[in-house]
């Protein structure tokens, strides 16, 4: 971390969970083109110096956060160090994810389950948690939940929804569906003071996540989480949103 750098430049600060590549990469490098100081959350010390050094050739003011996010000691640690270097946080973007080990709801492995919970629902959670004092130093912060229309529960009890069939992710899906709802519970607790707390669905994005089998660009992706990271005062919380508006909860 290059603290004075940043203290000199007196801009927003975001942190991104799971920003050493895919989609989290993409968001911090389009929040670092808006002028923000990003905070490259990376549970591996190499591959998040990777993605900083990639961020600093196209001119950002990137800075590693060792950040594994099943982890209360590494979390602790983060916003120490947060804390201690940047004082403060305008953004948090939970959008650490992990997808492998899903399954149909009637062969779904409990182990693999308490895996994708971990991450994708607790780990958000955790991390909110202790980043909330940081956030509550910012004037107008927000948190982005990074989830998926496949933890909608309104598309998937529609026969005719684009993703009525997927049910072979039961598990990363349900994890979707719990962050969901830490997202309009967060959003209701916070509504009298200045954070606004939205979900976002990026969309099938080609990553390592699904082998690349995504149909749209990380770019695309990224767009909604980097719309509701910069909202405006007069925005929404509390909301899920793709690109084409409110996604059903
Ligand atoms: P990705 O390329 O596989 O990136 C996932 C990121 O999360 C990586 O940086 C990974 O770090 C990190 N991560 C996983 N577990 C972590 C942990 N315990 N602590 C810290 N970081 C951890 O996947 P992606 O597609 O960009 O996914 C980003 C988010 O978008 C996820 O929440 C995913 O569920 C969501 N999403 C993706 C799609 C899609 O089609 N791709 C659709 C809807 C939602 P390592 O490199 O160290 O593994």
């Amino acid at each position: 971390m290059r603290p004075n750098l940043a203290r000199m430049t007196d801009n927003k600060t975001a942190l991104i969970t799971g920003a050493n590549k895919g989609i989290g990469f993409e968001t911090a490098r389009r929040l670092a083109e808006l002028g923000m100081t990003v905070l490259v959350g990376a549970r591996d010390r190499e591959r998040g110096q990777r993605a900083v050094a990639g961020l600093r050739e196209r001119s950002a003011d990137a800075h590693l956060v060792l950040l594994d996010i099943t982890d209360e000691a590494s979390i602790a640690a983060a916003a120490g160090d947060v804390s201690a270097h940047f004082g403060r946080l305008d953004v948090l973007v939970n959008n650490a994810g992990i997808g492998n080990a899903s399954q149909p709801p009637s062969q779904q492995s409990l182990p693999q389950m308490r895996e994708l919970f971990a991450t994708n629902f607790l780990g958000a959670v955790a991390v909110t948690q202790a980043f909330l004092p940081l956030l509550e130093r910012a004037p107008a912060a927000r948190i982005v939940n990074v989830s998926s229309s496949l933890g909608s529960l309104g598309l998937a009890s529609d026969p005719t929804s684009r993703i009525a069939d997927w049910n072979a992710l039961f598990g990363y899906s349900a994890s979707k569906t719990a962050l969901n709802a830490f997202t309009v519970r967060l959003a209701h607790e916070l509504r009298s003071k200045n954070i606004k707390v939205n979900s976002a669905c990026p969309g099938y994005v080609a990553t390592d996540l699904n082998g690349h089998q995504g149909l749209r660009t990380v770019e695309q992706g990224a767009a909604i989480i980097v719309t509701l990271a910069t909202i405006r005062e007069s925005g929404p919380t509390g909301g899920f949103f793709d690109d084409a508006g409110e996604v059903a909860w």
